[in-house]
């Protein structure tokens, strides 16, 4: 009963309409992030953040448009994929200590899985209860939806491939499910013998279940399958995507 009303308060989060880009980040963040405007993002520790000093910006963040629900073309965007690394880095530690400080193990769906799979993922943003709803919910789903989900991971201090970005499971904020079902561009391109850059021309693939994309959207997790750079495995806290 508890646990059904946390999972219920996590959806009444309020996401209304928002008028100014920064305004998303307040609300969306709103344990960590005490107010915002066009220029500035301002912590609840004072810490005042500029918002188009880098790039890519807060704002490039929010650019391509997330959408919820089932799509029925291949995406032409990657919503989300662009992040401006110093507000991550501010929210959920600097470093793999700092980051460890804050994250908790929870078990993935244990009526299905037992304790075979524990998760370690960040308390920062009520990041793990929101999982374990996810999780609670999921367990739900009829069992031809399992082997999709197991064998997860979460949390590894570690950069993006082919890349100096660091990856947003180094914050704890990321899942990874069952790879024998996922796509990523870069190992399709690898596959197929083709040049691993940006511009290479792919081929969408998938075949994660719309059902599951739908659950964790419901509580704040985007999806890395509505990426052009497609990452059908990952799932990410991002809710000021999806309002
Ligand atoms: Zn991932």
């Amino acid at each position: 009963m508890v646990k059904y009303f946390i999972c219920l308060l996590a959806l009444i989060t309020p996401l209304a309409a928002y008028p100014d880009t920064a305004a998303v980040f307040a609300d969306a963040y709103p344990d960590t992030i005490l107010a915002a405007s066009n220029e500035m993002v301002v912590w609840r520790d004072k810490t005042v953040m500029l918002i188009t000093k880098n790039s890519p910006t807060l704002a490039d963040q929010l650019k391509d448009k997330y959408r919820k629900g089932e799509f029925f073309t291949p995406p032409n965007t990657d919503p989300g994929r662009q992040r401006y690394q110093p507000f991550f880095l501010k929210m959920y530690g600097n470093t793999q200590w700092q980051v460890e400080k804050y994250l908790t193990t929870i078990y993935w769906m244990p009526k299905v899985f037992g304790n075979a799979f524990p998760l370690r993922v960040t308390t920062i943003n009520g990041v793990d209860k929101k999982l374990q709803c996810v999780s609670d919910e999921l367990e739900n789903l009829p069992d031809f939806y399992y082997p999709y989900l197991s064998n997860p991971s979460t949390f590894t201090w570690r950069n993006i491939a082919n890349s100096d970005h660091i990856s947003t499971h180094s914050f704890g904020i990321a899942i990874d499910i069952n790879t024998d079902y996922s796509h990523y561009w870069q190992w399709d391109l690898m596959h197929e013998e083709k040049p691993v850059t940006e511009s290479t021309p792919l081929t969408y693939q998938n075949e994660i279940p719309w059902e599951i994309v739908a659950i964790f959207e419901k509580y704040g997790f985007i999806w890395g399958g509505k990426w052009q750079h497609y990452d059908t495995m990952h799932f990410e806290y991002r809710p000021e995507l999806l309002q």
